[in-house]
């Protein structure tokens, strides 16, 4: 054998283990290669599956909202009929049925709360009670009597300014609060409503019947309590029926009242 041909194969020899080295390492890589695909199509089937399932979530929280909204307004609807029924339930609590006028417990209500803002004026309270009222029941009838009541209160009404208040404290007996109203001009009013009741018979089935008033009145400077005014009026109504009925008493001022 030739150098020449020793050198060859000695060249030859080299070369073969190179490409196995490099077979090996293509080997690896494909290795690698494989692995790293089989990793990307994990995380693509992975993310896949998440977005279904976010897809899935946002149309459950779709319809959830859906559903939440329905809801609301189903619940506000309940709530302003409820606040409504309230309003109403409050209101016939506060009005008598029969007449219009505030209830008793109201109208006190009314007053003591009117009683506080006067601010310094006179306020006038009248005491106000039908004459020989079971007279009217027994002669002509409880249904007679219930017009009577409601004609008496429509009456008083068209001698009043809208402010001023007119409370049933029960049976025919009623009161109404002057604000803002000397003895002069209360007893004006009280005047008015007394001729107005007298002067307006009352239109039942067996045909008119005619009614009258006894009015107490108590003019309230700022100093007297509600109590002490509504004493004096009650004291004055009951001067007014043994005086005669259908008139007006007035109270004598309070005693605690600066001369
Ligand atoms: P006076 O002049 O002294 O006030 O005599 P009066 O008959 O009005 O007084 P009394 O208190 O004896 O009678 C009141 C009557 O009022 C008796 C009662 O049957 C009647 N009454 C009370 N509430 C009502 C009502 O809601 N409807 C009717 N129709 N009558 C009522
Ligand atoms: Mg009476
Ligand atoms: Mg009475």
């Amino acid at each position: 054998m030739f150098d020449n041909e020793e050198a060859i194969l000695d060249r030859t020899e080299v070369m073969l283990t190179q490409l196995a080295a490099v077979a090996d390492g293509v080997k690896v890589l494909a290795e690698a290669y494989r692995r790293g695909y089989r990793e990307q199509r994990r995380l693509v089937r992975l993310s896949d599956r998440m977005q279904a399932d976010l897809q899935k979530a946002n149309k459950r929280l779709g319809e959830q909202q859906r559903d939440l909204q329905t809801l609301n307004a189903a619940l506000s609807g309940e709530i302003e009929t409820s606040a409504r029924l309230e309003a109403e339930l409050r209101r016939l609590a506060d009005t008598d049925p029969l007449t219009g006028a505030l209830a008793r417990r109201r109208f006190l209500e009314v007053c003591a709360r009117d009683w506080r803002r006067r601010s310094g004026r006179t306020a006038c309270l009248l005491m106000l009670d039908i004459d020989r009222f079971k007279l009217v029941n027994d002669s002509h009838g409880h249904a007679a009597g219930d017009a009577a009541l409601v004609g008496f209160v429509a009456a008083c009404r068209s001698a009043l300014r809208s402010l001023d208040t007119v409370g049933r404290l029960g049976g025919e007996e009623f009161a109404v609060l002057l604000v803002e109203t000397d003895v002069e001009d209360g007893a004006a009013v009280a005047e008015r409503i007394r001729a107005a009741v007298a002067a307006t018979p009352v239109a039942t089935e067996t045909g008119p019947i005619g009614i009258t008033v006894s009015i107490g009145l108590a003019a309230a400077g700022p100093e007297e309590s509600l109590e002490a005014a509504m004493r004096r009026a009650d004291a004055a109504l009951y001067a007014a029926k043994h005086g005669g009925r259908n008139r007006v008493h007035r109270a004598p001022p309070s005693p605690e009242a600066a001369p």
